[in-house]
């Protein structure tokens, strides 16, 4: 499996350290995540411990003011710009960011350095974000995270038809696709076979009880993912992962 949707902070590294996480990928059959972290040396620590492994992006709040506050930070984009240089970043976020403030310049402002510098940029928001952003920046390749912030299979549908570029991860969903016996609900089943290039599956690791919980929510990802044809279950768990970051198959698609 390829997890498209870790954080790894400060706290998260004092309790389990580089070579502890990359052990967990280990034995839940983890080859490659995308992990976007703060501080930097967090992320830049476990990158280096596995750089063919860690897919870092860049987290860009300080603090969990951020998370409410960045879109009217005027410095913002100076900032990134800057802690981009150091070249390891695939991606941009996880950003935050609702209908309201869709239109904020300093949104546009990191659009614009993720088209540029042709990185990824995850989101976190409602489905007119996604519009305004590929309005702006139609080759950009976008993460949206947890199926969007209306996870149902008629309102996420028709973003994905029209827009190639998006994918969407299905991470913190997984309870919802299965009824009480853990059975694959046919809509949902339906929903990733139509939409199999573009479904990505993560744990999201929000905090650091969520890391402790990192092997039963692997197990609970493969639930569902094993009631799928095995062809389409096998691009959600990796191939289309690895066909958006060039990793190369180091287990068979
Ligand atoms: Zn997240």
């Amino acid at each position: 499996m390829i997890d498209t949707h870790l954080h790894y902070t400060a706290v998260d590294a004092a309790q389990l350290p580089p070579e502890q996480v990359i052990a967990l990928f280990d034995r839940n059959l983890i080859e490659a995540a995308v992990v976007s972290g703060q501080p930097q040396w967090a992320i830049e620590a476990l990158y280096r411990a596995a750089p063919d492994r860690i897919l870092p992006f860049l987290s860009v709040y300080r603090g969990q003011t951020d998370k409410a506050d960045w879109m009217h930070d005027p410095d913002l984009p100076a900032r990134v710009a800057e802690t981009l240089r150091s070249g390891i970043y695939r991606g941009l976020g996880e950003l935050h960011l609702f209908a309201k403030d869709r239109e904020s310049p300093v949104l546009a402002a990191l659009v614009a350095i993720a088209a540029e510098q042709d990185l990824v940029l995850q989101i976190h928001g409602d489905a007119v974000v996604i519009e305004a952003i590929f309005a702006q920046a139609p080759e950009l390749t976008v993460l949206w995270a947890h199926l969007g912030t209306d996870p149902r299979p008629q309102v996420v549908a028709p973003l994905l038809a029209r827009y190639p570029r998006l994918f969407v991860d299905t991470s913190v969903r997984d309870e919802r696709f299965v009824d009480n016996e853990g059975r694959l609900w046919p809509q949902w089943r339906r929903f990733f076979i139509a939409h199999q290039e573009q479904v990505l599956v993560g744990i999201d690791t929000y905090w650091t009880p969520r890391w402790q919980r990192f092997s039963e929510v692997a197990a609970r990802i493969r639930g569902w993912l094993d009631q799928l044809p095995p062809e389409v279950a096998a691009r959600l768990a990796y191939g289309n992962a690895a066909r958006l970051f060039g990793l190369g198959a180091r287990v068979s698609p």
